[in-house]
């Protein structure tokens, strides 16, 4: 049996799964992998089931140069963690789990985008406060989403899926930012540039992959670009936007409101955005349902049974 090192703490179907096919060492932790961690399951196991945090960089991947480790299976569709090309270099092959988050991701968005434009956290700590005095017909008037123009950055699979519930659902009309022109089952209009989408829309919408490519991809020109009453959700990864740039253009209103599901520099966040009431804050939740979490963890299995079998693996990366 291939011994397999499980790196953190998964749904018990997973870990059950995972132990009918390999030799499984669980480490039942909440926390990413250390770099000694990282080295030693290199060379001390067949294949490792890493997730979010566990930063396999190049000098990881450069400090061990023969791992006996041949598959890293990550827990995720987002693997801006692993630094991939380092890892084909030494003999790794990466995989991911894509499409098993995409409708729980697109939901989280959808959230956000309500919550941010209703001003639902708001309104929440209104009550708990016990300062509510009661309903009035301009009491904290927030912005009606019904009818809207929705701008997507990173049309992918995650973005359509945003896309399709605000048009069906929410009767929006939809316009997008990508690299490459798609085919689509609802209308929607292509910009050639993200500041000129920013500029026509009422709510933005980020959903590309993390990593060096896109950092930063969305800062100060795309908030000055964009209408003071339009609100802003990144449910991507939190390096591609400026946080900085983000907490000004909040801090002086010239945009409506943000919706977070990530952090440029999780879980940290930075007090100035902790104090800011148009602010929505989420503890990276995209995914957070346990059957979607047990989807992953079988797409992550999958790909390592297969691996070691011998076939392609489903979605290498
Ligand atoms: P996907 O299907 O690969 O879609 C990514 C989109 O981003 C594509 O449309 C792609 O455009 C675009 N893109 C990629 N690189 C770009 C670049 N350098 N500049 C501009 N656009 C670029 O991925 P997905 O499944 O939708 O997932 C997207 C990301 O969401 C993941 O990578 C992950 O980081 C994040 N995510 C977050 C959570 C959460 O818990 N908050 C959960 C799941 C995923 P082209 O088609 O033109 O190449």
């Amino acid at each position: 049996m291939p011994s397999v090192l499980i790196a953190r703490n998964l749904p018990d179907s997973n870990i059950e799964a995972a132990r009918a096919l390999f030799d499984v060492t669980y480490r039942d932790e909440t926390q990413p992998m250390t770099g000694d961690e990282m080295r030693k399951a290199l060379r001390d196991f067949d294949g490792v089931l890493p997730t979010l945090g566990d930063a396999f960089s190049a000098k990881v991947f450069a400090d061990v140069p023969n791992p006996r480790c041949k598959i890293l299976a990550n827990f995720g569709v987002g693997y801006n963690h692993i630094d991939v090309a380092a890892a084909q270099s030494v003999g790794v092959t990466v995989t991911n789990t894509p499409g098993a988050v995409t409708d729980a991701t697109a939901d989280t968005a959808m959230t956000l985008m309500l919550m941010s434009c209703r001003r639902a956290a708001e309104g929440e700590r209104l009550v708990r406060s016990g300062e509510w005095k009661g309903w009035h017909p301009v009491q904290m008037l927030g912005l009606h989403l019904t009818g809207k123009r929705l701008g997507v950055v990173g049309m992918g699979r995650i973005g359509q899926a945003i896309a399709r519930r605000c048009h069906f659902g929410f009767g929006m009309s939809v316009a997008y930012a990508s690299r490459s022109e798609k085919t689509l089952d609802f209308p929607a209009v292509r910009y050639d540039t993200i500041e000129k989408l920013s500029a026509d829309v009422d709510v933005l919408v980020v959903a590309v992959p993390g990593g060096a490519e896109t950092h930063h991809l969305i800062g100060t020109s795309v908030f000055d670009a964009m209408q003071p009453h339009a609100h802003f959700i990144n449910i991507a990864r939190g390096d591609v936007v400026d946080e900085a740039a983000l907490v000004k253009a909040l801090e002086a209103g010239s945009i409506g409101g943000a919706g977070l599901d990530v952090y440029e520099f999780e879980p940290d966040v930075p007090a100035r955005l902790l104090a800011l009431d148009n602010a929505v804050l989420l503890p990276h939740l995209g995914t957070a349902a346990l059957e979607v979490r047990e989807d992953m963890g079988r797409m992550a299995i999958a790909n390592l049974k297969a691996f070691f079998d011998g076939q392609p693996v489903p979605n290498p990366v």
